[in-house]
């Protein structure tokens, strides 16, 4: 399907082919949805919100609730003003949600609709129930990416709820509590992240946590509101932690700094803890905040070394293209360093310039062809030019890989074409370990597809 991509790289300033990102308010959507109890809103057309819960569906083939204002061609003159009246009326009275998180699409960006005033006129209607929540983000599409979009909504959503605790005094059997901000990251990523953190002793307040929500159990019953989720009372007393974790320096580290100035809590802006040295780092900073590494956690991190040292000549010297998310492709592309393998082409789609100056920082004297704001089509072309023995980015690659013949392995968002990745975590010792695999039977599968007779071995 990519046979015409020619092998010339020409300077594109104003084309995207293939861009390795999407639409700001998929991201505000996910994050929503992490809030227990929460309908995610979406002002604009019925069309953006369709394609919005219908592209996270594809991904964690769960349904996804939310709403939409549905504007027709008066809103998109006039303003949606009516529209966001209305659909809150609507939204309380029949579906009955804890808090309505509100996002903007291109269409109301454009337009300007002015939503803290709308909100407010709700509330001078008395449209929003006594104890109920709404606040909003602002996510126009033709800046960021969805990325930037979760980013936008964990922000807001420590905005609105974040508040300074005083009296942060403890009983001496209270638990130290610590907040993270865990990143666009699958539910079982989430839920990977907690464990870890609670197994050295803390509370973990997480926000957003998409567990149990977005990978919740088939009961034979449909629940509107999932049982997993961030609960308001949590995100209430976000001001009683000891330090904000924010893990991934694009999703994460504004609704950080938001939670530090609105609740005066410190904060800690680190790595997406993917691979062993992000791991490493993110369990140091919770020995840090008060918990203590188990003798059990140090076994899951030996039994990774232990991986990596049985499988290094496999790896060494291997070469390896990644993209996708900013946060992702740093941590994947530091993994694969320490696995032995070059990385020699790393792109995301998502602005922010610092993506390539840490790349250079990873990969030092080695750095390849690094790329910010790129597309898929750069990617093939630079394959085409230096290939690679493995490709690691979302389902979209499958195309790349079909065409250059590259064992491909799945890993980020969205995966569109294969199942059961929600439910197994990428972060973490235990996530490194499954990462690994995935990447080592990649590699071999093509060993031995390729082996000739009497190199075909039994024993690699
Ligand atoms: S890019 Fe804009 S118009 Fe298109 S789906 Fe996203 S929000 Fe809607």
């Amino acid at each position: 399907m990519l046979k015409h991509t020619p092998n010339e790289v020409t300077e594109r300033s104003a084309l995207r082919i293939n861009p390795a990102k999407t639409c700001q308010p998929i991201g505000a959507m996910y994050a929503a949805l992490g809030i227990h109890r929460c309908l995610p809103y979406s002002h604009g057309s019925q069309g953006c919100c369709s394609y919005h819960r219908s592209h996270l569906t594809r991904h964690f083939k769960e349904p996804v609730m939310a709403a939409t204002s549905s504007f027709t061609e008066g809103a998109s003159v006039f303003g949606g003003q009516p529209n966001l009246l209305q659909g809150l009326n609507t939204v309380f009275t029949t579906y009955n949600p804890d808090v309505v998180a509100v996002h903007t699409t291109c269409l109301s960006e454009t337009i300007g609709d002015d939503i803290p005033q709308i909100v407010g006129e709700a509330k001078r209607q008395e449209l929003i129930p006594e104890g109920k929540h709404v606040f909003h983000a602002s996510t126009p599409s033709y800046v960021g990416s969805h990325v930037v979009g979760f980013a936008n909504m964990c922000t807001a959503m420590a905005n609105y709820f974040a508040v300074e605790i005083k009296d942060t005094k403890r009983k001496s059997t209270d638990k130290v509590q610590v907040n993270i901000a865990p990143g666009f990251v699958d539910p079982s990523d989430m839920r990977e992240l907690r464990r870890l953190a609670e197994g050295t002793g803390l509370k973990v307040t997480m926000f957003p946590d998409t567990s149990g929500v977005m990978d919740a159990p088939q009961t034979g019953q449909h629940i509107f509101y999932p049982e997993g989720g961030t609960t308001v009372e949590e995100l209430q007393n976000l001001g009683r932690g000891v330090a904000t974790l924010g893990l991934g320096w694009w999703a994460s580290r504004e609704a950080a700094i938001a939670v530090e100035k609105k609740a005066y809590v410190p904060r800690e802006i680190l790595d997406l803890p993917i691979g062993i040295g992000a791991t490493d780092r993110f369990m140091a900073k919770l020995q840090f905040r008060g918990g203590e590494l188990t003798h059990e956690l140090e076994n899951e991190r030996g039994r990774l070394v232990d991986l990596m040292v049985d499988t290094q000549q496999h790896f060494h010297g291997k070469k390896v293209a990644i993209f996708g998310d900013p946060d992702h492709v740093l941590a994947l592309t530091e993994f694969a360093r320490d696995l032995g393998m070059i990385p020699v082409h790393v792109l995301t789609g998502t602005p922010g310039k610092r993506f390539v100056s840490e790349a250079e920082r990873i990969l030092g004297p080695k750095a390849g062809n690094i790329k910010v704001e790129g597309d898929l089509f750069t990617l093939h072309q630079w394959i085409k030019a230096e290939p690679v023995d493995l490709l690691l980015g979302n389902t979209y690659g499958k195309y790349i890989a079909r065409a250059e013949d590259i064992p491909f392995v799945r890993v980020g968002w969205p995966i569109l074409d294969r199942v059961g990745h929600g439910l197994m975590p990428t972060v973490g010792y235990t996530g490194a370990v499954r990462l690994l695999v995935k990447m080592i039977d990649a590699l071999l599968d093509r060993r031995d597809r390729d082996s000739v007779d009497h190199e075909f071995e039994l024993v690699l």
